[in-house]
Protein backbone atom coordinates (compact mmCIF):
# COMPACT_ATOMS: atom_id res chain seq x y z
CA UNK A 1 0.00 0.00 0.00
CA UNK A 2 1.09 3.47 -0.97
CA UNK A 3 0.21 6.06 1.83
CA UNK A 4 0.88 8.89 3.81
CA UNK A 5 -0.11 9.02 8.20
CA UNK A 6 0.68 12.59 8.81
CA UNK A 7 0.77 13.05 12.71
CA UNK A 8 1.75 16.57 13.69
CA UNK A 9 2.00 17.86 17.72
CA UNK A 10 3.65 19.61 19.99
CA UNK A 11 7.12 18.72 21.47
CA UNK A 12 6.94 15.56 23.95
CA UNK A 13 3.47 14.91 22.91
CA UNK A 14 4.57 11.39 22.37
CA UNK A 15 4.30 11.59 18.66
CA UNK A 16 7.49 9.84 17.54
CA UNK A 17 7.34 6.71 19.83
CA UNK A 18 3.44 6.37 18.13
CA UNK A 19 4.24 7.29 15.09
CA UNK A 20 7.81 4.31 14.91
CA UNK A 21 5.03 2.32 16.14
CA UNK A 22 2.13 3.03 13.57
CA UNK A 23 5.06 2.69 10.59
CA UNK A 24 6.23 -0.66 12.41
CA UNK A 25 2.59 -2.18 12.28
CA UNK A 26 1.73 -1.25 9.17
CA UNK A 27 5.36 -1.83 7.08
CA UNK A 28 5.98 1.66 6.26
CA UNK A 29 8.93 4.32 6.78
CA UNK A 30 9.00 6.50 9.80
CA UNK A 31 10.04 9.74 8.77
CA UNK A 32 11.10 12.52 11.18
CA UNK A 33 10.99 16.18 10.34
CA UNK A 34 11.78 17.27 13.64
CA UNK A 35 15.15 15.69 13.31
CA UNK A 36 15.59 18.09 10.11
CA UNK A 37 15.14 20.67 11.93
CA UNK A 38 17.50 20.15 14.94
CA UNK A 39 19.92 18.89 12.01
CA UNK A 40 20.33 22.52 10.87
CA UNK A 41 20.42 23.97 14.20
CA UNK A 42 23.14 21.53 14.57
CA UNK A 43 24.72 23.04 12.07
CA UNK A 44 24.23 26.43 12.67
CA UNK A 45 25.54 26.13 16.19
CA UNK A 46 29.02 24.52 15.40
CA UNK A 47 29.34 27.43 12.58
CA UNK A 48 28.90 29.93 15.42
CA UNK A 49 25.88 31.27 14.11
CA UNK A 50 22.99 32.52 16.99
CA UNK A 51 19.94 31.20 15.17
CA UNK A 52 17.74 33.59 17.54
CA UNK A 53 19.97 36.42 16.69
CA UNK A 54 21.25 36.11 13.09
CA UNK A 55 18.65 34.26 10.95
CA UNK A 56 20.17 35.49 7.75
CA UNK A 57 23.19 33.32 8.35
CA UNK A 58 21.52 29.94 9.04
CA UNK A 59 19.91 30.43 5.33
CA UNK A 60 23.46 31.45 4.40
CA UNK A 61 24.40 28.01 4.94
CA UNK A 62 22.09 25.94 3.12
CA UNK A 63 23.66 26.35 -0.07
CA UNK A 64 26.36 24.71 1.16
CA UNK A 65 24.32 21.88 2.53
CA UNK A 66 23.35 17.73 1.64
CA UNK A 67 20.39 16.79 3.88
CA UNK A 68 18.79 13.54 3.35
CA UNK A 69 16.81 10.57 4.16
CA UNK A 70 18.03 7.31 2.92
CA UNK A 71 16.86 3.74 3.65
CA UNK A 72 19.72 2.06 4.67
CA UNK A 73 17.34 -0.97 6.19
CA UNK A 74 13.69 -1.60 5.23
CA UNK A 75 11.65 1.28 7.24
CA UNK A 76 14.31 3.11 8.96
CA UNK A 77 15.63 5.55 7.18
CA UNK A 78 18.86 7.70 8.13
CA UNK A 79 19.23 11.17 7.99
CA UNK A 80 22.55 12.28 6.19
CA UNK A 81 24.32 15.41 6.60
CA UNK A 82 26.46 16.31 3.37
CA UNK A 83 27.01 12.46 3.12
CA UNK A 84 27.32 11.63 6.41
CA UNK A 85 24.96 9.94 8.93
CA UNK A 86 23.61 12.68 11.82
CA UNK A 87 24.35 11.87 15.06
CA UNK A 88 20.95 11.10 17.18
CA UNK A 89 23.28 12.27 20.96
CA UNK A 90 23.77 15.86 18.78
CA UNK A 91 20.69 16.50 17.79
CA UNK A 92 18.57 15.74 20.77
CA UNK A 93 20.73 17.63 23.16
CA UNK A 94 19.37 20.84 25.02
CA UNK A 95 21.38 23.02 23.12
CA UNK A 96 19.59 22.34 20.18
CA UNK A 97 16.19 22.03 21.18
CA UNK A 98 16.31 25.61 22.63
CA UNK A 99 17.26 27.11 19.17
CA UNK A 100 15.49 24.96 17.43
CA UNK A 101 12.11 26.38 16.86
CA UNK A 102 14.05 29.93 16.01
CA UNK A 103 15.44 28.03 12.85
CA UNK A 104 12.07 27.00 12.13
CA UNK A 105 10.38 29.85 11.74
CA UNK A 106 12.77 31.02 8.99
CA UNK A 107 10.93 31.04 5.98
CA UNK A 108 13.86 30.20 3.63
CA UNK A 109 14.44 27.09 5.87
CA UNK A 110 10.94 25.69 5.92
CA UNK A 111 11.17 26.36 1.77
CA UNK A 112 14.41 24.47 1.66
CA UNK A 113 13.13 21.28 3.81
CA UNK A 114 9.18 21.40 2.10
CA UNK A 115 11.24 19.96 -1.21
CA UNK A 116 13.22 17.47 0.61
CA UNK A 117 10.43 16.58 2.93
CA UNK A 118 7.88 16.11 0.29
CA UNK A 119 10.97 13.67 -1.84
CA UNK A 120 9.79 10.87 0.78
CA UNK A 121 6.44 10.01 -1.15
CA UNK A 122 8.82 7.81 -2.97
CA UNK A 123 9.72 5.51 0.43
CA UNK A 124 6.01 3.96 -0.39
CA UNK A 125 3.55 3.80 2.71
CA UNK A 126 5.12 6.58 5.06
CA UNK A 127 4.84 7.59 8.64
CA UNK A 128 5.79 11.45 9.00
CA UNK A 129 5.69 13.56 11.90
CA UNK A 130 5.92 16.89 12.19
CA UNK A 131 4.31 20.16 13.26
CA UNK A 132 2.83 20.78 9.76
CA UNK A 133 2.82 18.13 7.89
CA UNK A 134 -1.03 17.27 7.13
CA UNK A 135 -1.42 21.59 7.27
CA UNK A 136 1.50 22.31 4.37
CA UNK A 137 3.63 19.55 3.71
CA UNK A 138 1.07 17.06 2.74
CA UNK A 139 -2.06 18.46 2.81
CA UNK A 140 -3.64 15.99 0.59
CA UNK A 141 -2.58 13.42 3.08
CA UNK A 142 -5.30 10.24 3.51
CA UNK A 143 -4.95 10.35 7.14
CA UNK A 144 -4.01 13.44 9.50
CA UNK A 145 -3.59 12.99 13.80
CA UNK A 146 -2.77 15.33 15.90
CA UNK A 147 -1.20 14.16 18.63
CA UNK A 148 -1.62 16.31 22.05
CA UNK A 149 -1.00 15.30 25.67
CA UNK A 150 -0.94 17.75 28.98
CA UNK A 151 1.85 19.75 29.68
CA UNK A 152 2.47 17.83 32.98
CA UNK A 153 2.61 14.31 31.24
CA UNK A 154 5.00 15.87 28.29
CA UNK A 155 7.39 17.26 30.88
CA UNK A 156 7.33 13.73 32.09
CA UNK A 157 8.19 12.24 29.29
CA UNK A 158 10.55 14.47 28.82
CA UNK A 159 12.48 13.62 31.51
CA UNK A 160 12.54 10.28 30.98
CA UNK A 161 14.43 10.88 27.77
CA UNK A 162 17.98 10.15 28.66
CA UNK A 163 20.21 12.85 27.09
CA UNK A 164 17.25 15.27 25.94
CA UNK A 165 17.16 17.40 28.86
CA UNK A 166 20.09 19.41 30.66
CA UNK A 167 21.73 18.57 34.16
CA UNK A 168 19.47 18.99 37.33
CA UNK A 169 16.10 19.84 35.18
CA UNK A 170 13.00 19.44 37.02
CA UNK A 171 9.17 18.99 35.60
CA UNK A 172 9.35 22.37 36.27
CA UNK A 173 12.49 23.40 33.95
CA UNK A 174 11.52 20.69 31.08
CA UNK A 175 7.34 22.15 31.27
CA UNK A 176 8.93 25.68 30.48
CA UNK A 177 11.06 24.54 27.87
CA UNK A 178 8.32 22.69 26.26
CA UNK A 179 5.78 25.53 26.45
CA UNK A 180 7.93 28.42 25.35
CA UNK A 181 9.03 26.15 22.01
CA UNK A 182 5.32 25.27 21.31
CA UNK A 183 4.69 28.99 21.72
CA UNK A 184 7.33 29.91 19.32
CA UNK A 185 5.88 27.08 16.72
CA UNK A 186 2.47 28.19 17.25
CA UNK A 187 3.16 31.67 16.83
CA UNK A 188 5.10 31.77 13.83
CA UNK A 189 4.21 33.62 10.22
CA UNK A 190 5.23 30.49 8.26
CA UNK A 191 3.45 27.10 8.78
CA UNK A 192 2.76 27.07 12.29
CA UNK A 193 1.84 24.39 14.58
CA UNK A 194 -1.81 23.63 14.21
CA UNK A 195 -4.15 21.00 13.52
CA UNK A 196 -5.00 20.66 9.92
CA UNK A 197 -9.25 20.87 9.85
CA UNK A 198 -9.52 17.38 9.09
CA UNK A 199 -7.18 15.72 11.39
CA UNK A 200 -8.04 13.30 14.20
CA UNK A 201 -7.38 14.95 17.52
CA UNK A 202 -5.72 12.08 19.55
CA UNK A 203 -4.99 12.80 23.53
CA UNK A 204 -2.22 10.15 24.43
CA UNK A 205 -2.55 11.12 28.58
CA UNK A 206 -4.67 8.07 29.12
CA UNK A 207 -2.80 6.04 26.66
CA UNK A 208 0.31 4.08 26.36
CA UNK A 209 2.06 4.53 23.33
CA UNK A 210 1.31 1.33 22.35
CA UNK A 211 -2.36 1.98 22.42
CA UNK A 212 -2.38 5.04 20.66
CA UNK A 213 -0.95 3.35 17.96
CA UNK A 214 -2.74 0.84 17.71
CA UNK A 215 -5.86 3.31 17.49
CA UNK A 216 -3.86 5.09 14.43
CA UNK A 217 -3.09 1.80 12.53
CA UNK A 218 -6.82 0.38 13.28
CA UNK A 219 -8.15 3.84 11.15
CA UNK A 220 -5.58 3.20 8.29
CA UNK A 221 -6.36 -0.51 7.98
CA UNK A 222 -10.21 -0.09 8.50
CA UNK A 223 -10.38 3.14 5.91
CA UNK A 224 -7.09 2.78 3.74
O1 LIG B 1 9.59 17.06 16.76
P1 LIG B 1 10.74 17.79 17.42
O2 LIG B 1 10.39 18.25 18.80
O3 LIG B 1 12.02 17.04 17.37
O4 LIG B 1 10.95 19.09 16.52
C1 LIG B 1 11.93 20.05 16.82
C2 LIG B 1 11.49 21.42 16.33
O5 LIG B 1 11.51 21.45 14.91
C3 LIG B 1 10.09 21.87 16.71
O6 LIG B 1 10.02 22.46 18.00
C4 LIG B 1 9.77 22.88 15.62
O7 LIG B 1 10.36 24.13 15.90
C5 LIG B 1 10.49 22.30 14.41
N1 LIG B 1 9.62 21.57 13.50
C6 LIG B 1 8.82 22.29 12.64
N2 LIG B 1 8.09 21.65 11.70
C7 LIG B 1 8.09 20.31 11.62
C8 LIG B 1 8.88 19.55 12.52
C9 LIG B 1 9.62 20.21 13.47
O8 LIG B 1 8.78 23.51 12.71
N3 LIG B 1 7.38 19.70 10.67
Amino acid sequence: METIIAIDGPAASGKSTVARLVAAKLGGTYVNTGDMYRALTWVALRHGVDPAANPGAVAALLPGLALEFRLDAPGQPVLYLNGVTVPQAEIRAPAVAAAVSHVAKIPEVRTWLLARQRDTRSLGLIVMEGRDIGTVIFPDAPFKFFVTASPEVRARRRLLQAGETADGATIATVAAEIAERDRLDSTRAVAPLKPAPDAVLLNTDALTADQAAEQIAQTVRTRG
